[in-house]
């Protein structure tokens, strides 16, 4: 499948969360395709959320239907405060909306408790967190190999698997450093690969390239897209 995205623009369609709260815009960023559309990989459907402060609701997400399909790379663009995180942190299945659906890979995601939740993000989801969220007491390739050793690999097999992803992104001779050791960019590209390591179907990276230059956020945004079409979708 085609993908045209382009890159370094804050105006990439999908979802503009630029008002109050967030509210659906269509504009999809994949050309559309003469085959009938696979069934998506992550739906969110009538998605209600909002934080408890102070005795109050503050209502952040009303009313959000989002559909992902295999294949396809979409943009949440919006200002800060609006509510991208949290619509991901959702989609991921880290949170269970306060009303509406989330299916991932054909699962209801909401109707889960937390437990199975994280059974089914573990096997299909990898994720970026805006602050990375790195284990601080291991290494960079213990960090990206994490996820495969969560899955049941050997520690041997897993650090096999993560070195051809921290080359992916420049990392290879930061492998054997802490994260506290590591530049703002490095994190980053740590956090990507540890993302991509166990060849998730669904990746939520949340401001994947906020922390790195223009010329590395463009290679990270080629890296990330390569993939998706590199898994044949
Ligand atoms: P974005 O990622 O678009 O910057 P967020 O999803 O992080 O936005 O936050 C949306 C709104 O929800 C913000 O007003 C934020 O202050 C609030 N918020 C986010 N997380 C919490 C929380 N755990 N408790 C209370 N309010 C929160
Ligand atoms: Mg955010």
């Amino acid at each position: 499948m085609y993908i045209d995205i382009p890159v370094g623009r804050s105006d990439l369609g999908g979802w503009d969360m630029g008002t109050t709260a967030l509210t659906p815009r269509r504009r999809p960023l994949v050309a559309d395709q003469p085959r009938p559309k696979p069934e998506p990989m992550l739906q969110l459907r009538n998605i209600h959320h909002g934080y408890e402060l102070g005795g109050r609701t503050l209502p952040v997400l009303r009313g959000v239907d989002v559909d992902v399909r295999p294949g396809e790379i979409v943009a949440i663009v919006g200002r800060s405060g609006s509510g991208k995180s949290t619509l991901m942190h959702l989609a991921g299945g880290l949170a269970s909306p306060d009303q509406g659906d989330v299916r991932l890979g054909g699962q209801a995601l909401s109707a889960m408790g937390p437990r199975a939740r994280a059974v089914a993000r573990r096997r299909q989801v990898g994720f970026v967190f805006q602050a990375f969220h790195l284990l601080p007491g291991l290494d960079v390739i213990e960090n990206v190999a994490m996820p495969l050793l969560l899955n049941g690999e050997s520690r041997h097999r897993a650090q096999d698997r993560a070195r051809p992803i921290l080359d992916a992104v420049g990392l290879s001779e930061r492998a054997r450093h802490l994260p506290s050791e590591l530049s703002g960019g490095e994190l980053q590209r740590a956090a990507i690969a540890r993302a991509l390591v166990a060849d998730p179907s669904l990746v939520l990276a949340d401001e994947p390239t906020g922390n790195l230059d223009s010329t590395t956020a463009e290679e990270i945004i080629d890296l990330l897209v390569s993939r998706v079409r590199g898994a044949g979708l």
